[in-house]
């Protein structure tokens, strides 16, 4: 394959991983209602990709209220969405390793003020996309986020970042935060051509916009370089890493491996043994909601490409 062949064939999974995630985030988010379990949404989401041709690229967030991201429900959850909530739904696919990572806000029950948090993330992350070009400093982009957030006379969360995505990796090393910090003004990197970045800002009303780790997750990630001791545990984990591609992956997701009672133990193993990480859930303290919007776009000469584009933008 020459050069501009990879190339094409590289922004054409990227599209197709686009369109299944958009598609399956739009599903997904028409779940969500009053007294429906966390766990239908999940896998609804999770089955969409899959008819549609993809694989999760990650498990379905399902975050309310203070949470702000990383909650999965496990297999044995009986959670349902409350009646009056900030869900936000974060979903990813990917095609051959090619990401799409897109997230929405579903307000349920009526609130002006909850209303107006979901459109500072939307605003936040519509100004973030009209600013990027190759050779522009992420410093800009974060200062539109933030700039288009507190028009709403809310505020971007500090310790949550945008994220460079490569093929079978979700967080590739670049961060694009939702606020620019003044030292980072000429320092902070530049935006180069055909890179693929997920823009997420989160809003809050707290006095306090950072997230702390406030209890255990079911999301794991694979330790790359680390394989377990044991010989048959080493064989169950190169079966994992064949399956999950090496991407976060469910604890539910296990039942294709042990049996459900197994499943804490075999990944408590693995854990002690360093080849796995559990992502806690990350939240607000204080209780303050959190929303969230989030797209997976291209870096372009004179602009950007969306490639999880909702049908009605
Ligand atoms: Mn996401
Ligand atoms: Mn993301």
């Amino acid at each position: 394959m020459s050069v501009s062949d990879r190339h094409r064939y590289r922004r054409e999974k990227l599209f197709e991983a686009g369109k299944i995630a958009s598609k399956a985030l739009a599903f997904a988010c028409s779940q969500v209602a009053a007294g429906v379990p966390l766990l239908t949404i999940a896998e609804s989401g999770e089955q969409r990709i899959r008819e549609l041709g993809g694989q999760p690229a990650f498990p379905t967030n399902i975050s309310i209220n203070h949470h702000a991201a990383h909650y999965t429900p496990a297999l044995d959850d009986t959670s349902t969405v409350p009646e009056l909530a900030l869900v936000k739904i974060d979903l990813g696919a990917h095609v051959h390793g090619y990401i799409a990572d897109t997230a929405q806000t579903v307000l349920v029950g009526k609130d002006e003020k909850l209303q107006n948090l979901v459109q500072a993330a939307e605003a936040g992350l519509q100004a973030a996309m009209q600013t990027i070009r190759a050779g522009l400093r992420i410093w800009k982009v974060s200062k539109a986020i933030s700039g288009a957030i507190r028009q709403f006379k809310a505020r971007p969360i500090e310790n949550l970042t945008g994220h460079s995505i490569d093929a079978f990796n979700l967080h590739s090393g670049v961060a694009v935060p939702s606020v620019a910090r003044s030292g980072e003004r000429f320092v902070s990197p530049r935006l180069k051509e055909k890179m693929v970045i997920a823009i997420e800002p989160f809003t809050t009303y707290s006095r306090n916009p950072n997230v702390e780790n406030l209890e255990p997750g079911h999301i794991f990630g694979f330790v790359r370089s680390q394989n377990p001791s044991n010989s048959k545990l080493r064989n169950l984990f190169s079966q994992m890493k064949v399956k999950f591609a090496q991407l976060p992956f469910a604890s539910r997701w296990m039942t294709e491996f042990v049996e459900p009672d197994q499943i804490s133990h075999t990944l408590e193993t693995l854990r002690k043994e360093g080849c796995i990480h559990s992502f806690p859930v990350l939240g607000l303290r204080d209780g303050s909601f959190v929303a969230q919007a989030e797209h997976t776009i291209i870096v372009e000469q004179t602009g950007c490409t969306i490639t999880t584009k909702r049908p009605n933008e």
